[in-house]
């Protein structure tokens, strides 16, 4: 699988303490993308699914983890071996997805099945920048929230917020809802 990055604690992608892992790759192409960086399919860091898995269970303090791009579901059978190894070394970890498809487009992929039974939560669509909206983890109106395990409620998601982390090398990373509903 092809990884943009890994963001090891991030409390603005999901519910609790979270790692997020960006995949690399997306041809979906949302007009004011907040994430340009992760659309080609080159680049990145080329990973087999147990050595990312072995990344996420090394690290302390996290309820869960989710999967953000670059678009997860264009890596799918990848994304459902990791999810795969992840539940069966951790059950109790929370699993998360942001995906550009619609939960129709995704009806018609044969991998939404194998993906789909192991997460908690997704957000669903394309962004479109003329319809902003304020809503947790959706910046655009036509996306939705699923909830798929009982483990979530609405109420669970927090509000937009951006979240910047320095590293102790001086990298600066910048993730969550720079402005509501308008992550350009
Ligand atoms: S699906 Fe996501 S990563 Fe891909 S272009 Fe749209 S907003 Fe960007």
């Amino acid at each position: 699988m092809l990884i943009h990055a890994i963001i090891t604690h991030s409390r603005v992608n999901g519910p609790g303490v979270r790692s997020v892992v960006y995949f690399q790759g997306c041809d979906l192409g949302c007009a004011g993308c907040w994430n340009p960086g992760t659309h080609a399919f080159v680049g990145g860091t080329r990973s087999g699914a147990e050595d990312v898995a072995a990344q996420i269970l090394g690290v302390a303090g996290i309820d869960g983890v989710t999967f953000s791009g670059g678009e997860p579901m264009q890596q799918g059978p990848a994304l459902a071996s990791l999810m795969s190894i992840l539940k069966a070394c951790r059950p109790s970890l929370s699993i998360g997805m942001y995906s550009g498809y619609s939960e129709r487009e995704l009806d018609a992929s044969a991998t939404w099945r194998d993906v789909s039974q192991h997460l908690d939560f997704a957000v669903l669509g394309r962004f479109v920048a003329a319809k902003p909206s304020p809503l947790p983890l959706r910046t655009s109106a036509n996306q939705i929230l699923r909830l798929f395990s009982g483990r979530y409620r609405e109420e669970d998601f927090q509000l937009q917020e951006c979240e910047v982390q320095i590293t102790q090398e001086g990298l600066v990373q910048i993730t969550g809802f720079p402005l509501a509903g308008s992550p350009a």
